[in-house]
């Protein structure tokens, strides 16, 4: 306790222990020090030495002093016992303080945990709730995700549908078209036989109309008749029976007549007897009137008679004008119906010619079968005949372009700088160059002049990209200066249909000529990639994330590894390769190429000219007649400038841009004259290009090189470098097409191609 009090009561302790020693020794020391001392204080240093000191007399026998010291020794002990006493007082004092604050914070405690129970409690409730809510936020997050995944795969499921609509969206189009096409003519035609029909028809039915009148006619007429007849005949029988009448009453008449005379003679016997036989006479009168009153009514019958037969003899000139009607009528009945026949004759004189037409387009429709045939024909030959000669040839063809001067050109100097020769034998094949003062000429398998269009220029290579379509593997080049026009050549100038490239150009033809061959069973798929060699590091021109490329930490990401397989197959690790059908697809992704292209132009500071652009386009074709299949390749390649800018003193970036140009296009070279010399080593692993372009540089593929030249007086060197490169890629002989097919021997289908 007393060591640990190291407050400001020790200060004084050591000059209180040894200044004591004068405070005079009371009576009642013990009384006093409280009162004198009471603000005295000791250290435990103090306290020890107190007890500690031993008292050294020089007299070991003068009580007095040794009585003296005691008694000083006793008061400082009494002093120091009571300042402990004191202190634990305070100390009890304190002691006491501190039990009351310790139990008011305990108390505290005691509250504080109640407080903080009810809180724990609580918050176990919101804990319980917040886990109730969580494992239902969890199961909700499953669900979504379940969800989410399904929804995921049928997106894509959906986006497979889509792509494989589209693709047969694009071909039933296409199919679509061509029936719609036949449909047209057929319906024309249909069209116009039918409005022949038509007429045909609306002639006869007026013809019938007219007949069924004429018809009509004739039976009105023949109904009269009949009337007239039944009228003639009841007529005449009323005749006769009134004859007969007419007879008995003329008999009863004459008989009458017989009798008057008998009575006249009676009269005349009996005027004698007139007296007498008055009664009788007046009898015989009134007998006789009666009599006469009925010849009258006989006269007025006889006149009726004579009456009846002039109304029949009228019915008879009535009935005689209307067989004479019935006459003409049956005329015009017979010359209608020649009629009828003539038009019968003429629509069958029309049908004849109908079918002798029909007969005339089948014909034709067969001839024209005969001539397309003869025409496929024609085509396997003329490829049997350019393959054998690239065979007999066997070497990598050199066309020579040059393009013309552009309105930008330095055109100083004379313009004699480039000529071709004329003569049969050079036409088209050679070219003449002046420097210094002399002449250096060149022949190739063929010379552009600057006015040949891309028209000109695809046509001499179509054969080639037809060749990729039969299963060969196709590398085009396009080798010369910056501003010689290699870009021009193989992509065209953008936003000018009618200057389109070659690359254009073959892909129109690929699509066009895969159309074509469907006919023959034949089923292509395409893939294409597009990538850019810069400073032997090979960038994905259709990579949608394109910086993914880039160095990341010092590291590239994707590393764009080349890899041949055991068929001859190129690999390009991380390389986007798309499917593609249709042409509108490739200009599509060409576009996009260009757009990497120039973004990586901008980003890199430097011009596409210091890069090889490699358009690549896989073919792999089915026939499942029968069941060959090829797998061609076509290359399109732009290389990078070939003028040796080492010359003019380039540093840094520049320096090492140009060092792998150099490289690259000398290692190209080295390929391909090593090739030529047959050596057993060709140092295809020089650089990224020839290794890439491996299986298609070697003996089995066809090749061929552009090499542009610019008509600039200022580029004469340069230009006179490339074409002795050319001529010397084109003396080289570098082995046989090949062309890669599984198939049937003794099928000759295409298998000339
Ligand atoms: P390169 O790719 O070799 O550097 P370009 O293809 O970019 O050269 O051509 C340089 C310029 O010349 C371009 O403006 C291009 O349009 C033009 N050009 C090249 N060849 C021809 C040609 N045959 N006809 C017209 N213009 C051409
Ligand atoms: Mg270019």
């Amino acid at each position: 306790m007393v060591g640990t009090a190291t407050n400001g009561r020790m200060r004084q302790a050591f000059s209180v222990v040894n200044g004591v020693q004068d405070l005079g020794l009371s009576s009642n020391p013990t009384s006093n020090a409280g009162s004198e001392c009471g603000t005295i204080e000791f250290t435990r240093e103090d306290v020890e030495a107190l007890l500690n000191e031993k008292m050294k007399y020089k007299n070991k026998y003068n009580y007095k002093e040794r009585c003296e010291n005691m008694l000083d020794y006793i008061k400082r002990l009494r002093l120091c016992i009571r300042w402990l006493q004191e202190l634990e007082g305070d100390y009890a004092f304190e002691h006491e303080k501190l039990r009351n604050a310790l139990e008011l914070t305990a108390q505290r405690c005691a509250e504080m945990e109640l407080n903080l129970q009810n809180k724990e409690e609580e918050l176990n409730l919101i804990i319980l709730e917040l886990r109730r809510s969580f494992a239902s936020l969890q199961e909700k997050l499953a669900k979504e995700e379940s969800e989410k995944l399904a929804a995921v795969d049928s997106l894509t499921r959906e986006k497979e549908a889509r792509v494989n609509i589209e693709r047969s969206h694009t071909s039933l189009s296409e199919d679509l078209g061509k029936a719609q096409e036949e449909l047209q003519t057929a319906n024309q035609r249909i069209s116009s036989i039918n409005d022949m029909y038509k007429l045909l028809q609306e002639y006869n039915s007026s013809l019938q109309h007219y007949n069924t009148k004429l018809q009509k006619d004739i039976d009105t007429a023949h109904e009269n008749i009949k009337r007239g007849e039944k009228e003639k005949v009841a007529i005449v029988e009323n005749l006769s029976t009134l004859r007969g009448q007419y007879k008995s009453l003329q008999e009863q008449l004459s008989s009458c007549r017989a009798s008057q005379d008998e009575a006249m003679k009676q009269r005349d016997a009996l005027v004698h007897e007139v007296a007498c036989l008055r009664v009788e006479l007046q009898q015989v009168r009134d007998d006789r009137d009666r009599q006469l009153s009925q010849v009258q009514a006989l006269t007025a019958d006889v006149v009726r008679y004579k009456e009846l037969a002039t109304s029949s003899e009228e019915l008879e000139a009535k009935c005689l004008s209307q067989s004479n009607q019935i006459r003409t009528l049956s005329t015009q009945l017979a010359s209608a119906e020649s009629k009828l026949q003539m038009s019968d004759l003429s629509a069958l004189e029309k049908r004849t010619e109908f079918e002798e037409q029909k007969n005339l387009i089948s014909e034709l429709r067969d001839r024209l079968e005969d001539a397309e045939f003869k025409l496929i024909e024609g085509e396997k030959l003329r490829k049997k005949l350019h393959n054998t000669i690239l065979e007999l040839k066997g070497n990598i063809r050199v066309f020579c372009r040059v393009r013309p001067l552009l309105p930008d050109d330095n055109s100083s100097g004379d313009g004699k700088l480039l000529s071709y020769p004329t003569s049969t034998e050079a036409l088209g094949r050679a070219v003449d160059i002046m420097q210094n003062g002399q002449k250096h000429s060149f022949t190739f398998d063929r010379v552009f002049m600057p006015d040949a269009s891309q028209e000109d220029v695809f046509v001499e290579i179509s054969q080639l990209v037809q060749s990729a379509l039969d299963g060969y593997k196709v590398c085009i080049f396009a080798y010369g200066q910056t501003g010689s026009g290699k870009t021009y050549t193989m992509m065209g100038k953008p936003g000018q249909p009618d200057q389109k490239g070659l690359i254009p150009r073959s892909l129109e033809q690929i699509f066009q000529t895969r159309q074509a061959l469907k006919s023959q069973g034949w089923k292509y798929e395409m893939q294409v990639s597009m990538l850019e060699i810069y400073n032997e590091t090979v960038r994905d021109l259709l990579s949608s994330n394109r910086d993914s490329s880039r160095m990341e930490n010092g590291y590239a990401t994707k590393q764009y590894a080349i890899k041949h397989d055991a068929n001859g197959n190129t690999h390009v690790s991380d390389l986007t390769v798309v499917d593609v059908c249709s042409t509108k697809e490739v200009a599509f992704l060409l576009d996009r190429a260009a757009h990497s292209r120039s973004v990586g132009k901008t980003q890199m500071n430097e011009q596409s000219s210091r890069s090889h652009f490699v358009f690549t386009m896989r073919i792999s074709g089915v026939n499942e007649g029968t069941e060959q299949q090829v797998q061609g390749v076509l290359n399109l390649i732009d290389l990078a400038g070939s003028e040796r800018l080492s010359k003019s003193g380039s540093t840094g970036d520049r320096l090492k841009e140009t060092q792998a140009i150099n490289k690259s296009l000398s290692s190209l070279s080295d390929v391909i004259f090593s090739l030529a010399k047959k050596e057993d080593h060709v140092p295809f692993r020089n650089s990224k290009l020839t290794y890439l372009l491996q299986p298609c540089l070697g003996g089995d593929s066809k090749t061929l090189m552009f090499v542009n030249i610019s008509p600039e007086p200022t580029s004469v060197g340069e230009s006179l470098c490339s074409l002795r490169f050319a001529a010397r890629v084109n003396a080289c002989e570098i082995g046989t097409p090949r062309r890669h097919i599984n198939n049937r021997p003794s099928d000759s289908r295409l298998s000339l191609g």
